[in-house]
């Protein structure tokens, strides 16, 4: 595989980094992370700038190299991250993109696109996480509509999500990964109620959410009635395999600010320190790698990514907590106040082994589907 850009993507590049250079500065403040309605104006204002000025495609649009030039060059300038966008632009739409039909992909891309709409996720359930297919939301069929009802966990972003991608068990009888269906539900319906969850750091990032016999028209259906677990490996191996790859850029840019940290207030001087960050150094550089394989292999093979996500998502997270670990050691006593730069991403950093699925997970499907090795050791 050859990495280096082409003259067309060196062209891309020295064009998007000279109209961050222009549009950054522009930008307004950044909302305060409690502010939701601030941030979803802010994260969606971002959104429409990008595809005012062509960029918005880019995810789904573009070649795989053109995708991780602009992760890259966004990330290395400071651009906002996709925040309230996450859901819909990282593994929502992409699934409709492969699994909806023209009318629905008609529906939802553009607006998706355009940051008029946000998604959440609504798959975990207070007895199905790990265990997704234990799901028990029923939902049956009433003429033209679905009516749902049951309730749903850790929905994040859920206070200002417009619609949610949503797990359903629509046959109780069939075998547990056989009667689940892929709805989208849009938020405003009745008989949707959003309860905010407050996390270590303090935001209300998620939600639980109860739903109390909500109609959902069967025209919002990604896939077959009950071939919605088919749909959900593809929805996870995007969530998996490419949605945090921009920060992993980030990442790497954390690291190099902690090196100089170190230098400023004299930590440099301990080499265990300076051992451990040549290694994060090393470890988020094969990282970046992994992910150009990733990509590419999931282009060449019809544009969804495969169980190498689950490699990728299982390093970055351990990575990712190491990294804020050793900001804490940069940091020294200051680690403690919650003001300071990093302190926040340190505590958010221990959700990462979680969310998209565990650690322990991620193992079992590597060992299994990477591997080869026989289930249920
Ligand atoms: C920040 C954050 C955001 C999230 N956002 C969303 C969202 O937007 N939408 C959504 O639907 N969900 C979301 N989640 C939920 C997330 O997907 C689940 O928390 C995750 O899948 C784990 O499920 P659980 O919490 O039910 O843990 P459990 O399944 O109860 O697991 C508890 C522990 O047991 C281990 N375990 C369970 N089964 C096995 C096994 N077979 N082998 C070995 N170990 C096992 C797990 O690894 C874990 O350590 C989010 C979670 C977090 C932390």
């Amino acid at each position: 595989m050859d990495l280096s850009d082409t003259p067309e993507e060196e062209e891309f590049r020295a064009r998007l980094r000279e109209w961050l250079a222009k549009v950054l500065p522009t930008l307004p403040a950044r909302p305060s992370p409690d502010d939701w309605p601030g941030r979803r104006a802010y994260d969606l204002g971002w959104q429409r700038t990008l595809h005012d000025a062509g960029y918005a495609d880019v995810h789904w649009g573009a070649s795989p190299t053109t995708r991780l030039i602009f992760l890259e060059e966004t990330e290395r300038a400071g651009a906002p991250y996709v925040g309230a966008n996450f859901v819909g632009l990282l593994h929502a739409g992409p699934t409709i993109a492969a699994e909806g039909t023209p009318a629905q992909r008609a529906r939802w891309l553009p607006h998706i696109l355009r940051g008029d709409e946000v998604w959440c996720q609504g798959f975990s359930e207070p007895d199905a996480g790990s265990d997704l297919a234990a799901l028990r939301t029923r939902a049956w069929r009433d003429g033209d509509d679905y009516v749902v009802s049951g309730s749903k966990i850790w929905t994040s972003h859920a206070e200002v999500a417009d619609w949610c991608e949503l797990l359903v068990r629509t046959d109780p009888r069939a075998p547990r990964h056989r009667g689940i269906t892929w709805l989208a539900m849009p938020m405003d319906a009745d008989g949707v109620t959003v309860r905010p969850l407050r996390t270590l750091a303090g935001s209300a990032e998620f939600a639980e959410v109860f739903l109390d016999e909500v109609r959902v028209p069967a025209a919002n259906r990604v896939g077959e009635e009950n071939d919605g677990w088919r749909v959900t490996l593809v929805t996870l191996s995007f969530e998996r395999g490419t949605a945090f790859v921009g920060e992993v850029v980030a990442c790497r840019r954390v690291l190099g600010e902690l090196a100089r940290a170190a230098r400023d207030n004299g930590r440099w001087d301990d080499p265990v320190l300076r051992r451990r960050i040549g290694r994060l150094a090393a470890e988020f550089r094969a990282l970046w790698r992994l992910t150009q394989w990733n990509v590419s292999e999931a282009e060449a093979s019809g544009g969804v990514p495969g169980a190498g996500g689950s490699v990728f998502k299982l390093r970055y997270s351990h990575a990712r907590q190491e990294l804020y670990d050793t900001a804490a050691d940069v940091l020294g006593p200051d680690g403690l106040d919650l003001d300071r730069p990093w302190v926040l991403d340190r505590l958010s950093s221990l959700s990462y082994t979680i969310a998209a699925g565990t650690s322990q997970i991620q193992r079992d499907i590597v060992a299994e589907r990477v591997l080869g090795l026989p289930k249920g050791r």
